[in-house]
């Protein structure tokens, strides 16, 4: 009985390296690998030995026959990326194992001195980036981050019902007491301490610090009490220390979610989960409460475009579809949203919303009685926020013209964008630090990682590449002798007076 990768994988390609028979792609050298949803196990080829599950850090591969409920899909979405693609076994030479001495190429020769390397931010590729330092290279790591807990956007993103996903934060963790690290939790950069400080007390510093600023939607009414940004909404759920406990309110009975992302359709499925199924998870107390006490019964999710162009990954779809006591509806009001869904291939972005019941939204009616819905409505752009001093709607532009949406809350999802850190170049376009490959711009020393290297795209696992990439350059760089000369000991991290009470983790 072959494998089959499920809901939770994020593309981190650990399982790629540990199959025998390379039967799981696309890989990261195969051109799919950059915009694929997830990997997939090819059943013709697996010999069921289950090496993959043992290597995936997120508990997202089972044996088929194991696969139950919503995950049962998986066993044929895996044979379906198969389909019309010719067997591995035929193709490809079986893959042995080479039992010779390890071989990285990301290394520093054997007798080059310690480098001392900070690395800014403990997310995902600020990890990443300390998983590769600390195998790859004999460096010293100063792990720094401005939250006194650690996990970036794992920790205080990532939604409390993907429990699987949640737990690559343990294996993160793991590096965190290595012998070679020391981790400074609180301590800002740009605050207790600055980019040229931090230069000048490492050989290279690697900055890893997200997109944590949520994009604007930039119409009218957008700051009305009431409309607030996902980042609000994920904080809340996840407990973030800068979120109030009461920062959401759910006295509206329709919720209006701008964006079709991954982040949007988290939000849309947490205010309309059943409470008791988030009882168990690692959501925050004071969240449930609210939950269990919501007037909320529909929530809205607003694409610009079309189905075809929904920015939601496949997994994330087909989860609302399988939410116990909600109903997945689509509004039928625009007749390009139905021709669409109809006139997708199999396996095309529309098409998986085929078999989901559409009706007419009755925007200015409170939504009716029955289960939770979540109502996917495309073809609406956002033009105002509107309300005398609250929000009570949302103005989009369709093909017939502006209409208004009756709601009481709306949530902007449409992305993040990187902060300035000052003493650091900034693409105000971009939201991103000018990079090379990971090199700073004119920084000798300086590398970034993650979103604020490439944007606030791809999940966790995109960051590994990344990370991969940036290590690449710098350990290039320390060979080829291009980082500051320092007195080689380890010097104290320059804080200023606040920060140096923070607590010392090691
Ligand atoms: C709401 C949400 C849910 C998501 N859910 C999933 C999911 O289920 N599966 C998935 O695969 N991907 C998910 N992603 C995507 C994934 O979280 C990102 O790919 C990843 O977190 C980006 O990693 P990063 O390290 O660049 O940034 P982050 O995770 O944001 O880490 C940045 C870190 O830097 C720290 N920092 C920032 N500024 C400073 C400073 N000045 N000084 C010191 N420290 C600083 C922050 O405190 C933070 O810890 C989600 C993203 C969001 C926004
Ligand atoms: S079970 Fe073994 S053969 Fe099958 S995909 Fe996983 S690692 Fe490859
Ligand atoms: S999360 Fe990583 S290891 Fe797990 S199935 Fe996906 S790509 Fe493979």
């Amino acid at each position: 009985m072959p494998y089959a990768i499920t809901q939770t994988c994020c593309t981190d390609a650990s399982c790629v390296a540990a199959c025998p028979v390379n039967c799981i792609h696309p890989t990261p050298d195969e051109p799919d690998f950059g915009t694929t949803d997830m990997l997939y196990v090819d059943p013709r080829t697996c010999i069921d030995c289950g090496a993959c599950a043992d290597a995936c850090p997120v508990d997202a591969v089972h044996p088929v026959d194991a696969l139950t409920g919503a995950a049962a899909d998986y066993a044929a979405i895996n044979a379906d990326f198969y389909a019309d693609r010719p067997s591995s076994k035929a193709t490809e030479p079986p893959v042995f194992h080479s039992w010779g001495p390890p071989d990285f190429d990301r290394v520093i020769p054997a007798g080059f001195p310690a480098l001392d390397v900070a690395v800014v931010g403990t997310g995902p590729a600020g990890m990443y980036a300390v998983q590769d330092l600390l195998l790859h290279t004999n460096a010293r790591v100063t792990l720094i981050d401005r939250l006194r807990e650690p996990g970036g956007l794992v920790r205080f993103g990532v939604a409390p019902d993907h429990p699987s996903t949640k737990r690559i934060g343990e294996a993160f963790a793991r590096h965190h007491a290595h012998h070679r690290l020391r981790m400074r939790l609180g301590v800002q950069v740009g605050r207790d301490t600055g980019v040229e400080q931090l230069a000048a007390a490492h050989d290279a510093v690697i900055y890893a610090v997200g997109a944590s600023e949520p994009r604007a939607l930039g119409v009218p009414g957008e700051e009305l009490p009431a409309s607030i940004a996902a980042t609000t909404v994920v904080g809340w759920y996840n407990g973030h220390p800068e979120v109030a406990p009461a920062a959401v309110d759910l006295c509206a009975e329709r919720v209006v979610v701008v964006g079709t992302g991954n982040v949007a359709l988290d939000v849309a499925r947490i205010l309309t989960a059943d409470p008791a199924d988030l009882a168990g998870t690692a959501i925050a107390g004071p969240a449930l409460e609210a939950l269990r006490n919501s007037a909320v019964r529909e929530v809205v999710l607003l694409g610009r475009r079309g189905p075809q162009d929904a920015a939601y990954t496949r997994p994330e779809l087909l989860a609302l579809a399988h939410l116990h006591g909600v109903e997945l509806v689509v509004d039928d009001s625009d007749p390009r949203t139905g021709e669409a869904i109809d006139a997708a291939a199999p396996g095309e972005h529309a098409a998986l919303l085929q078999g989901v019941r559409r009706e007419v939204l009755d925007r200015s009616a409170p939504p009716p009685d029955g289960p939770r819905r979540l109502v996917l409505r495309f073809h609406s752009a956002p033009v105002a926020i509107t309300g005398p001093d609250r929000v009570s709607g949302v103005r989009v532009s369709g093909r017939d013209g502006e209409r208004e949406i009756a709601a009481g809350l709306v949530v902007r999802a449409v992305g993040h964008r990187g902060t300035p850190l000052p003493g650091l170049p900034f693409d105000d376009v971009t939201g991103t630090v000018p990079n090379a490959g990971g090199r700073v711009a004119g920084m000798p020393g300086t590398y970034v990682v993650g979103w604020i290297k490439r944007g606030s795209t791809g999940g966790i696992g995109a960051n590994r590449s990344c990370a991969a990439e940036t290590l690449r350059a710098l350990v290039d760089d320390a060979v080829a002798g291009h980082l500051r000369a320092r007195p080689r000991r380890r010097i104290p991290l320059p804080l200023r007076a606040r920060a140096r009470r923070a607590p010392v983790a090691r």
